[in-house]
């Protein structure tokens, strides 16, 4: 083995603790690279690549970045997935002896970034933990920038990665040796994220509870209420193990494990979640389209957060249900109290953030007053909630401690506007601390003293262009230009000769000077303590300032789902426990807002477990079909949410599950067909559904023969209807119309057709859902509205009505268009009459050819 230099080896040796990590080397005014980590730090950060002699023959690759800006490149790998450890030195270089003692301080990675650059204001950042044994799954997850730590179990890895899917987390750990392991595998390709290895052994039941109850100070998990879900207590410990040895600090923000309840709670599949365009649209990911969006009228982050918690787990509990809709009542009926608080919530910072960085030790000057500021609005909050008679504002009023103390503190003790760095001084106020008082008073004298030196002596000297500067190596000295230099008194001592004059200096001004930078030294020493024992001070008042932070953030969720019904005129849901859905002239809600121009046509639905358990729905497409079964799950989702719905009268029988199975998600299908999606998010549905579940199928059997399609879609409605321990509510929509004819007899089935009007030979889309089956699918009406060739049509037009009347004739058909080789384009007629058949049931959206992907391109 090659032979290192002292620090190389003190290198190697502090490499070993991080091995999965890129080391940040701290060397002077540098972090310092090496080897590999430099050639990847280089290239990920477009940094140039240096060589350093390290003692053995070979020059070793290395490259880096100044300490202060060290941040930006830190938070840039971190972003690319990369985990980054900070290597400092942890003594005063002058006072070592030999090689200065560097340390890992932190080690950043994907799923523990606290600095406030690199959050979304309105998302979470969390990091999984996941456990394995015996088919059950323990998760947690933990969002370090609030403190956040929640954890659940699941019997079967489908909820599984259904609640991993919810989070989204940027990190997973699992334990040591099973990042291999089907399940890690899975949830790392579903995510795209980052695998971690937690430590060994970690995840053991009775290392992770040591772990937990020694960080929370409690002697029985049963604190935590997790004392029958021991693979929770497993993924938690391993989790807090993990950022314990990641951290290296106070970790007291962490709030306690609190489990995800699922009674509580609507049960939504990642499928649904999606399909309903919750988060962000199918299309393009956008916010813009998606309920969340339409929905977010909060004025502070941490509102925004929780209000996207509303928006993925809807209640399935009448009571707390109806305390938020009473909550969202009065701030709708009330204009003035929702004003109020709207104005009062917008002058109220990320609380939740900002104390979690008080607590682990990163906030500055500017948090502290922004901590401050924010307490000393919530008086005001805590009146207007506690005035109104409604039980959830009240209780909201409650949660809201007296701060005076804490803001009062701040404010006697930070300046008006201090300063980024906590480095430089200028962060405490005057009068807070008499000692401090006196070594700025003592600085602040001597600086007066030599700015007046200028002045006192050209009087004294009479020399006009005498200056007094200032530099690094000589400190405090008396210009004088050479023509001058004759009328320097004795008591100037010569220190620099420059070409047209003299520097000097008296020994008052060295007196003086040194005064000067002894009390600088001292003041920002001193500066920084105080201001370390006053952030140690808010310190103490963490839970309470925690709880207050979650009191606003439902509020301002409260007052946004508030601030929406009365702009889009929602009405208060009835919500009951039986299982009826009714809802009179009925709206999307995001489909009512984005339309421009046009109104949006209101529908009315119902469904029960009795005679209106299956609504069939037909009609061709772009005629609002889908529009309309979404409109209906989004309804009841917002109904649960505890929000106002866009109808005129709605009641919701509680749902406990919403399943989808919408459209052909060609771009979700990643590696398996279209078809194979559709039957394994089918094969889901029938499973799990409860006679509580609503269920939204739209173009069941799309990606397979019409026979095939039919018959699947045919014998699901059969086994919906027939079977009582499904007996779910159900919307499908179809355009087999022969659908219709098989289900005449069924009592739970209802027919509904969206109206069309037919106009020439092209068709008008009424938007009105009609209580009877549609007679034809306008499939090629619908082909000519997308601008399909007029010879295709007229010939799809006298296939189908060869179809309609018996077997077609075969003959072969040439079109006279030109194909791109000059070439007449010719099909075979099978071919054609399949496309015929494909027109009148699946146009425009399979009408339109498709590009194939590169890959599948044929060689010729
Ligand atoms: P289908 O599922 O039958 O193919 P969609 O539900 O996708 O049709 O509707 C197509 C378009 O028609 C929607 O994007 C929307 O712009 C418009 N639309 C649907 N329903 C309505 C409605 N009730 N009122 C107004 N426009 C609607």
């Amino acid at each position: 083995m090659a032979k290192f230099t002292p620090m190389m080896q003190q290198y190697m040796d502090t490499k070993a603790q991080a091995p999965d990590a890129l080391l940040f080397f701290r060397l002077g005014d540098f972090y310092e690279l090496f080897f590999d980590d430099a050639v990847t730090a280089a290239r990920e950060l477009e940094i140039t690549l240096t060589g350093r002699g390290s003692g053995s023959d070979e020059k070793i690759p290395m490259c880096g970045v100044p300490h202060h800006s060290a941040e930006n490149y830190v938070l840039r790998l971190v972003e690319k997935g990369y985990k980054v450890a900070i290597c400092d030195q942890v003594e005063d270089a002058s006072a070592a002896k030999g090689i200065v003692r560097r340390e890992i301080v932190r080690v950043v990675t994907p799923g523990t970034v606290m600095e406030s650059k690199a959050l979304q204001e309105k998302a979470n950042l969390y990091l999984a933990s996941i456990v394995h044994k015996d088919g059950v799954f323990g998760v947690s997850f933990c969002d370090l920038s609030t403190g956040e730590l929640l954890v659940v179990e699941h019997g079967d890895e489908q909820a599984m990665l259904d609640e991993m899917v919810c989070y989204q987390p940027a990190e997973v750990v699992v334990p040591a040796g099973e990042a291999g392991s089907e399940y890690a595998v899975t949830v790392q390709e579903l995510l795209r994220t980052v695998l971690t290895a937690g430590g060994e052994k970690s995840h053991r039941h009775d290392r992770a509870s040591e772990t937990l109850l020694g960080h929370f100070g409690v002697i029985s998990v049963e604190s935590f209420g997790l004392a029958d879900h021991p693979l929770a207590v497993s993924a938690a410990g391993m989790l807090l193990s993990y950022l314990q040895s990641t951290q290296k600090r106070s970790l007291s923000h962490l709030k306690m494990p609190s489990y995800i309840t699922s009674d509580e709670y609507m049960t939504l599949d990642a499928f649904s979640r999606r399909n309903l365009e919750l988060i962000e649209t199918l299309r393009d990911k956008s916010k813009h389209g998606a309920l969340l969006g339409l929905l977010d009228e909060t004025v502070t982050a941490m509102g925004g957060r929780l209000l996207r918690r509303f928006v993925e787990r809807p209640l399935a509990n009448k009571q707390r249900i109806e305390e938020r809709l009473d909550a969202v009542g009065e701030l709708n009926d009330h204009l003035l109290l929702r004003e109020d608080v709207r104005q009062l919530l917008d002058l109220v910072y990320d609380l939740e953030r900002l104390v979690a960085r008080v607590a682990y030790g990163s906030a500055n000057a500017r948090d502290l007053q922004a901590i401050g500021s924010s307490l000393s609005i919530l008086p005001h909050l805590k009146e207007r909630l506690g005035g109104t008679a409604v039980g959830l504002l009240q209780n909201i009023a409650g949660r809201i401690e007296d701060f005076g103390p804490v803001v009062d503190l701040i404010e006697r003790a930070v300046v008006d506007e201090p300063p980024v760095s906590l480095k430089d001084g200028g962060v405490i106020r005057d009068g807070f601390d008499e000692y401090l008082d006196t070594l700025k008073q003592a600085s602040r004298e001597g600086k007066q003293w030599i700015a007046n030196l200028e002045a006192t002596e050209r009087e004294k000297t009479g020399i006009k262009s005498l200056k007094v500067g200032f530099n690094k190596v000589f400190g405090y000295y008396i210009e004088v230009s050479r023509t001058n230099v004759q009328y320097v008194p004795d008591t100037y001592e010569r220190k620099q000769t420059l070409t047209n004059g003299e520097r000097y200096v008296t020994p008052e001004l060295k007196e003086k000077e040194s005064l000067i930078l002894e009390a600088e030294e001292k003041l920002l020493d001193l500066e920084y303590q105080t201001f370390v024992g006053v952030r140690d001070e808010v310190a103490t008042w963490l839970a309470k300032i925690q709880q207050a932070a979650e009191a606003i953030a439902l509020t301002d969720v409260l007052q946004s789902l508030a601030t929406v019904s009365a702009k889009r005129r929602y009405v208060r849901p009835m919500i009951a426990t039986d299982d009826r859905i009714v809802i009179t002239e009925g709206r999307h809600p995001v489909v009512e807002a984005m339309l421009k121009g046009e109104p949006f046509v209101a529908n009315d639905t119902l469904l029960d477990n009795g005679g209106h358990q299956i609504s069939l729905i037909t009609g061709p497409n772009m005629a609002g079909k889908s529009t309309y079964m979404r409109q209906v799950a989004l309804i009841v989702l917002l109904a649960q949410m505890g929000s106002f719905v866009p109808a005129d009268h709605a009641e919701i029988g509680i749902v406990d599950r919403v399943f989808t199975r919408i459209g052909a998600s060609d771009d979700l299908a990643g590696g398996q067909s279209t078809f194979m999606v559709e039957m394994v998010e089918l094969a889901n549905i029938l499973h799990h559904a409860t006679p509580k579940s609503l269920i939204i199928l739209d173009e069941i059997g799309r990606g397979t023969s019409t026979f095939d399609g039919i018959s699947i879609a045919q014998a699901v409605v059969e086994f919906l209807h027939q079977n009582p321990q499904v007996g779910a509510k159900t919307l499908f929509a179809t355009h087999y119309h022969e659908l219709t004819e098989f289900t005449k007899t069924f009592v739970g089935v209802r027919h509904y057709s969206t109206h069309v009007q037919e106009q020439g030979d092209g068709i008008v889309f009424l938007r009105k859902i009609l209580p009877q089956a549609a007679d034809r699918s306008y499939g090629i009406q619908v082909a000519k509205l997308a601008g399909l060739p007029q010879e295709v049509l007229a010939r799809a037009r006298e296939i189908l009505a060869e179809l309609e009347h018996g077997k077609p004739e075969s003959k072969l058909v040439v079109y006279k268009q030109k194909d791109e080789l000059g070439g007449a384009m010719i099909l075979r007629d099978d071919v054609v009459r399949e496309a015929a058949t494909a027109y009148e049931t699946e146009a425009p959206a399979a009408a339109s050819v498709k590009k194939k992907p590169a890959k599948e391109a044929s060689p010729s």
